[in-house]
């Protein structure tokens, strides 16, 4: 690699600001592309986890028992709708696949050993951005309902036990010692210890993208919306105008198949829609995030209050967003957290970039060799975006990544 390579990365979200970061520290000189300004896409919404420890695909197995249920409740915790089903056919079936004992397994060993750098490769470029403040280290804890569940969870613990993960089962008793703004009774929990969280997702990435500015990377707003190759090479960006460049990255979260597709690798990217509900002054300050399984929501307090977000809705990149999702959680909250106060509450919907096996895509193109693709982290893009960014650094400099890359290779997802 030649030193100041006039590199382009397209998509500005935390996956793009962190891999813009690392190819700085390569020599690169990188000029980061978004139609949006930094930050503010999926990037901004979410609930703030850096899941250290995370091991779970989303096709776990015994899933397939949800889906009956998912299309013929619009407000349930994950949910299809049924127009988009015909086009959504694909994904569901390869994601069912993904669901045997032997896949979870493998998707679970590909997920850890990027979580669990997690912090390694995010908090020093967040030290040198000295956005410190944002960051918390508490772990997160994941909390259970009813005896059925917490079993089952318990049963799932397992995974964390092959994979080394530091946890801990909390029972019933000791999660209102944990967390006392929880309502008495929960069947109980289960902590991962070396989970962080940020008190603001978006001011985190635009903290990061202050640093890539000073360190000199420029900032383009458009739209991409083609290439220009030369036999086995990118040679430009299409925007308006043409961008050469000597490398260029994909990390345009679930828009990223849009593009592959332009080079020739037609990906298996779908979204699963999230919503938040950002509730100004919720009355309770929460020590770590919790997680609701059950009712697939995260609930984080955050710098402008406490932060309800999560659920799952299949319905692709054009659908208007149902709103009721969003107003639903706090109804959901109040009954968990006796003291939780709900007025005001601001919705918001976001795309979380998700490929069936839950295993982002970190890989070079196969057919343009100055090509890299970084996407698909679905629900764990905040958590991965600093490894991925690294592992990418290390891959287009020739250098050694920070682990096994057949693990995200795009071919299996093609
Ligand atoms: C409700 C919710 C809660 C979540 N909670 C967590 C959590 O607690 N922890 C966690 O780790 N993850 C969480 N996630 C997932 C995480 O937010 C995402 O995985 C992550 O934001 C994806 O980042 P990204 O950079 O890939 O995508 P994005 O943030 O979507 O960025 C992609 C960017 O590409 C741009 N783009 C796309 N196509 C083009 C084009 N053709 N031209 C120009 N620009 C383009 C878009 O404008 C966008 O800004 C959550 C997600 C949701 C929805």
């Amino acid at each position: 690699m030649q030193e100041y390579t006039q590199t382009i990365i397209i998509g500005a979200g935390i996956v793009g600001i962190c891999t813009a970061l690392y190819l700085q520290e390569n020599g690169c000189q990188v000029t980061l592309i978004d139609r949006s300004p930094p930050g503010e896409g999926t990037s901004s919404g979410n609930a703030g986890i850096i899941s250290v420890g995370s091991v779970h695909p989303e096709a776990m197995p015994g899933i397939w028992k949800e889906i009956p249920h998912m299309v013929l409740q619009p407000l349930a915790p994950v949910t299809l709708r049924p127009a988009y089903l015909p086009r959504f056919l694909p994904w569901l079936t390869r994601f069912l696949a993904n669901s045997s004992q032997t896949k979870a397994e493998a998707a679970s060993v590909a997920i850890h050993a990027l979580s669990t750098k997690a912090m390694d490769y995010l908090q020093p470029l967040v030290t040198k951005a000295g956005a410190d403040d944002l960051l918390r280290q508490e772990g997160s804890l994941y909390v259970y309902e009813t005896p059925t569940q917490f079993a089952r969870a318990k049963v799932d613990c397992a995974y964390y036990d092959r994979r080394g993960v530091d946890y801990r089962i909390v029972e019933s008793a000791e999660l209102a010692d944990m967390e006392p703004s929880l309502r008495p009774g929960l069947a109980g929990g289960v902590l991962t210890t070396k989970a962080a969280h940020t008190l603001s997702p978006l001011g985190l990435s635009c903290a990061l993208f202050g640093l890539f500015q000073q360190q000199g990377g420029e900032f383009i707003q458009a739209e991409v919306n083609g290439f220009l190759t030369n036999v086995n090479r990118v040679t430009a960006v299409r925007t308006d105008r043409e961008l050469s460049c000597d490398q260029a990255f994909i990390t345009a979260g679930s828009w990223s198949h849009l593009l592959a597709r332009e080079l020739g690798s037609k990906v298996l990217l779908d979204t699963e829609c999230g919503y938040h509900l950002q509730l100004p002054d919720p009355g309770i300050v929460l020590h770590r995030p919790l997680l609701f399984v059950g009712r697939a929501f995260a609930a984080t307090s955050m710098q402008g209050g406490l932060r309800l977000a999560g659920t799952v809705e299949f319905a692709g990149l054009k659908a208007a967003p149902n709103y009721a999702r969003a107003q639903v959680l706090a109804q959901q909250a109040a009954t968990l957290l006796p003291g939780l106060s709900i007025e005001g509450g601001e919705a918001w919907m976001g795309y979380r970039p998700s490929l069936p096996d839950s295993v982002p895509v970190i890989s070079s193109s196969p057919h343009f060799e100055n090509v890299y693709f970084g996407f698909g982290h679905g629900h764990l893009g905040l958590t991965q975006a600093a490894v991925t960014g690294a592992t990418l650094a290390a891959m287009s400099a020739g250098r050694e990544p920070p682990m096994d890359v057949s693990l995200y290779r795009i071919d299996r997802v093609l």
